[in-house]
């Protein structure tokens, strides 16, 4: 039986653990952390549970898809379909409800906006257009395989994604692109999605333009039981179809021989293995597990996504006004961007983002309080000095925008940087999501999901083909599990 070896039992490592596994093989997944789930971990603390890392679940297909590979083996998923994606706080006192449902979205654009909801609504459907012309092409196949470039099969994909389309969307910025909502905070709104991937709207290509279809057409979620279900879900089916997952186990080599891989080092010692997977970020996986290797230094060395800086509060207080998602906004935007890519700082005023998981999981929070998730995006390899200044600009403006003060109800506390993301999942200077998408080559700067150099070596997860964020993260599982299955079989 061929054996698979996994670097990580973060969302790519365990969604190809599942694969493989479900195929017949024989895999073992090794993981530096004495937990499962990269950053998607959770945190009990004085009665309250936090989700660490995601809060935004969409496109649950995958998941779904890649449960069911397991048949009878599968660990039960169960979740639910939210009514609205997100609630906006605007500094003058403009709110925004994102509903899922068209009638009332348009409803809510004409009483929030006073404009005509029609060019939103074609704004959306060209977003819809754009990502089932594009996803076969960019985010369903390895871009680095001859086979995927196939004159029949490239210029089928492409003919479809431009058929009938003006104005593509390949020379403008995605801020460019969004000008045509016809209202500068539903530009501002739908600008905010290239965060999704931790880039620069500003800067970013309007190719982007296609994230907002998976909330605004395909819906939002909440899995029962809070996000770390989506691990429990995978780590379990993993366990059942009969994975080795050896945890507080770091991989310190990859091991090769005559150009292909034959195992891993970790601390335990030697593990033969006929494949290799790294789910670990892909600057460390090279400099620290392939030291004697050539590094694809073009994309080593390609600009960060942003990383951020999260402060989980349990705070004692209702917060009616307060939905699951919520954004209150910075004054100026665009100098959040310059601060984040630019001078590499948080702005003076960032945009603030707070979830609140026991909206839609009670058991997680005391009743009458909530488990905070508050996130202001920060530039990877950001030190946390001035962090006590941070914490109270985010509270003062919590408490101008929403009435509420933080620090009069917080019941615990707990913190994490840039700083703490890469000591505790691996990622490259703590960026969230592997390299920015700030350029219109950006896709095809993520490292490849098989190696070409070395035999038998994969990679997946989100620093590598197609992104990060959990469902790039498991659509670079089955690409990755496809491209095994080719040229690694069984
Ligand atoms: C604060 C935050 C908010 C986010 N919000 C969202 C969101 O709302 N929605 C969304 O979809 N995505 C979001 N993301 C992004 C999403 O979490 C990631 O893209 C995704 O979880 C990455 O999964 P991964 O498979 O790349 O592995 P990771 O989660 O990065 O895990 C990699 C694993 O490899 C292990 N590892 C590293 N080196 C070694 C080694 N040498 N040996 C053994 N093990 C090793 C690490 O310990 C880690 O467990 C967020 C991320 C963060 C941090």
């Amino acid at each position: 039986m061929s054996s698979v070896a996994i670097i990580g039992a973060g969302i790519g490592g365990l969604a190809t653990a599942v694969r493989a596994a479900a195929e017949g093989r024989k895999v073992t997944v090794f993981e530096a952390s004495p937990e499962v789930g990269g950053k998607l971990r959770q945190l009990h603390l004085d009665g309250y549970r936090f989700d660490l890392g995601p809060s935004l679940f969409t496109w649950p297909d995958l998941l779904l898809d890649t449960l069911e590979k397991a048949g009878a083996h599968a660990a039960p998923f169960r979740f639910t379909q939210l009514d609205r994606s997100c609630h906006y706080f605007w500094p003058d006192g403009t709110q925004f409800k994102a509903w899922s449902d068209k009638s009332k979205l348009s409803e809510e654009i004409q009483s929030a906006f006073g404009v005509d909801p029609q060019p939103v609504l074609e704004h959306l459907e060209r977003s819809s257009a754009g990502f089932e012309a594009t996803k076969g092409i960019f985010l369903e196949q390895s871009l680095h395989e001859a086979s995927s470039w196939s004159p029949q099969n490239t210029f089928r994909q492409l003919g479809a994604a431009w058929r009938g389309r003006r104005g593509l969307p390949l020379t403008q910025t995605l801020d460019q692109w969004n000008a045509r909502t016809g209202h500068e905070k539903l530009r501002q709104l739908f600008n905010r999605y290239a965060t999704y991937n931790g880039s620069d709207p500003y800067r970013a290509p309007a190719m982007l333009h296609v994230i907002p279809h998976l909330e605004f057409g395909m819906g939002t979620f909440a899995p029962e039981g809070g996000m770390h279900a989506i691990v429990k879900a995978l780590h379990t089916t993993a366990l059942n179809l009969g994975v080795t997952i050896h945890t507080a186990t770091a991989v310190e080599r990859i091991l090769t021989e005559n150009g292909r891989v034959r195992g891993v080092l970790t601390s335990m010692g030697e593990h033969n293995a006929d494949v290799v997977v790294s789910g670990a970020d892909v600057t460390p996986t090279y400099r620290q597990m392939l030291p004697n290797h050539r590094a694809p230094e073009r994309i080593l060395n390609a600009e960060s996504s942003t990383s951020g800086v999260i402060f989980y509060w349990g705070v004692r207080h209702p917060a009616p006004e307060l939905h699951l998602h919520n954004i209150l906004w910075a004054e100026d935007y665009r100098a959040e961007f310059d601060a984040l890519f630019q001078s590499k700082t948080i702005a003076e005023d960032p945009t603030v983002y707070i979830n609140i998981g026991s909206r839609t999981s009670p058991e997680d929070a005391p009743e009458g309080t909530g488990n905070w998730f508050v996130m202001v995006n920060a530039p990877a390899g950001w030190k946390a000095s001035g962090l006590g200044d941070l914490r109270q600009r985010v509270m003062a403006k919590i408490l101008r925008m929403t009435g509420i003060d933080v620090s009069e109800h917080l019941a615990c506390e707990h913190v994490l940087t840039p700083d703490d993301i890469a000591t505790r999942t691996g990622s490259h200077r703590g960026a969230l999501y592997g390299p920015a998408s700030n350029k219109p080559t950006s896709a095809f700067l993520r490292h490849r999901n098989r190696d070409r150099r070395i035999g038998g070596l994969y990679f997946v997860g989100g620093s590598v083909h197609p992104g990060g964020g959990i469902p790039l993260c498991l659509l670079g599982a089955r690409i990755t599990h496809e491209l095994i299955e080719r040229h690694d079989p069984c």
